[in-house]
């Protein structure tokens, strides 16, 4: 991922808006990506599917409380050379929602990318390398667990045959 345009500093907690995000401040950051949820691999096809996203590039994939995301990072179309939105009073809903108080699903929640811009995801995959050296892990762990419950199973069923045949 490109480095992040350089802002001003964050301001403090207490110095943060109650009425909006300071997009005065902002170099539109929140304008440069669209990312959208993907479902979470469970196996070997579906981490290729997403070896696939990440070849792409300016895509890269992000994990957070265990929703998958592809983000891919391209300026809108409509924004202006000084980080204007050209068509302000057509914008789409998501634009004119987001960094708004009213909208945040919980008040803890940051405004917007321009209170989150250092923080990381949870897990970030930026290329196919990546992705397999996490799939190989959580493949192994994952059949590991599989093996595991499966000869809990047959243990238990073992026991129960021959408890029948003790009676
Ligand atoms: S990231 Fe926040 S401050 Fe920056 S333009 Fe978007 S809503 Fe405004
Ligand atoms: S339509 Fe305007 S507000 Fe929405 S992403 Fe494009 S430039 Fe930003």
């Amino acid at each position: 991922m490109e480095s992040l345009p350089s802002l001003v500093p964050l301001p403090a907690a207490a110095a943060i808006p109650a009425d909006g995000p300071p997009c005065h401040r902002c170099v539109a950051l929140c304008c440069r990506y669209y990312a959208l949820e993907i479902d979470a691999p469970e196996d070997e096809d579906d981490f290729e599917q997403i070896k696939w996203y990440l070849i792409h590039g300016k895509s890269w994939v992000f994990v957070d409380d265990g929703d998958w995301f592809l983000q891919v990072e391209e300026d809108c179309r409509f924004l202006g050379p000084r980080n204007e939105c050209q068509i302000y009073d057509k914008r789409p809903k998501i634009c004119r929602e987001y960094g708004m108080p009213e909208h945040l699903e919980s008040p803890d929640e940051p405004l917007c990318d321009y209170f989150t811009r250092t923080d990381r995801h949870d897990l970030e995959f930026r290329t196919m390398d990546e992705l397999d050296s996490y799939a190989k892990v959580t493949l192994a762990r994952r059949e590991a667990q599989r093996a595991r419950r499966s000869a809990a199973a047959s243990e238990a069923w073992a026991r129960r045959k021959r408890a029948r045949r003790a009676r």
